[in-house]
């Protein structure tokens, strides 16, 4: 992503929400994944921190590092961000058909099934399209999709400072992300 400001306002992609229209059957699904890489997390430093507070519990509880990397030339394998951790396929926090972190969840979690990719409202399945929704919780709805860009757009702007410096030698898998390098 750039800095470029989107053309997309709040009131544009909450009038988007209202004409699709969506109700959150509590159904579960988007917290229970079905193959490996589906459903997956992705998380930020800021994120994993609010969950660590609120449930008093260290990082590695909460995240593991994305199951995804770049091999450099060198032959270190580089991972992006974190994931959630999953128990048996599913969210480590889906309990009883609830999610025990709900008030702290991540920006996804909060946002699902909505995106703003580019200058688009991405949309992904889900059974609660096409429920009712009022005006207000499409402007709520809009507002944190927002939010959401711009912090993902402030992660990626770090990553990209982080990788701008040299990286350590001699480790053959780090995780990089808005606070540095970790080496495993
Ligand atoms: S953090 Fe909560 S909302 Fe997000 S996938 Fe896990 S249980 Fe679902």
């Amino acid at each position: 992503m750039t800095g470029e400001k989107s053309s997309l306002s709040t009131e544009r992609i909450a009038e988007r929400i209202l004409e699709i229209g969506f109700s959150c059957t509590r159904c579960g699904d988007c917290c229970r994944g079905f193959s490996d890489d589906n459903n997956l997390v992705m998380v930020s430093p800021p994120e994993i921190r609010r969950i660590s507070e609120a449930l008093n519990v260290p990082r590695d509880e909460i995240a593991e590092p994305y199951p995804e990397s770049i091999v450099l030339e060198n032959g270190t394998s580089l991972t992006f961000e974190w994931a959630i951790r999953r128990v048996h396929g599913e969210c480590r926090f889906f309990r009883d058909g609830r999610c025990l972190v709900y008030e702290c969840r991540p920006w996804i979690c909060r946002t699902y099934p909505f995106m703003i990719e580019g200058e688009e409202l991405r949309v992904f399945p889900c059974s609660g399209l096409g429920g009712s929704i009022s005006p207000e919780d499409a402007l709520a709805c809009a507002r944190d999709l927002l939010s959401r860009r711009e912090a993902e757009e402030n992660e990626e702007e770090r990553i990209r400072e982080v990788l701008a410096s040299p990286l350590p030698e001699g480790k053959e898998r780090m995780i990089v992300d808005s606070e540095g390098v970790t080496l495993l």
